[in-house]
């Protein structure tokens, strides 16, 4: 059996969907954040990434695809 690795729960931004560890989203500054999302999505270049432009991000960073 593989050594299992502690993972931290990540947070996503309901407002802006960045996936966050801490208790508050540092792009937009909101502290709604939800633990139930879905979908990983890195976002290296926002300009020449469909789906960045498809939600709104500006910003490279990590986002959940989906946040309940
Ligand atoms: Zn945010």
């Amino acid at each position: 059996m593989a050594p299992a690795r502690k993972k931290k729960q990540m947070k996503a931004c309901q407002s802006c969907h960045k996936v966050v560890e801490g208790e508050a989203c540092m792009t937009c500054g909101s502290t709604n954040l939800s633990e139930d999302w879905a979908g990983y999505l890195i976002v290296v270049d926002p300009r020449h990434s469909g789906i960045a432009k498809q939600m709104n991000i500006d910003m490279p960073g990590r986002y959940a695809l989906k946040v309940r």
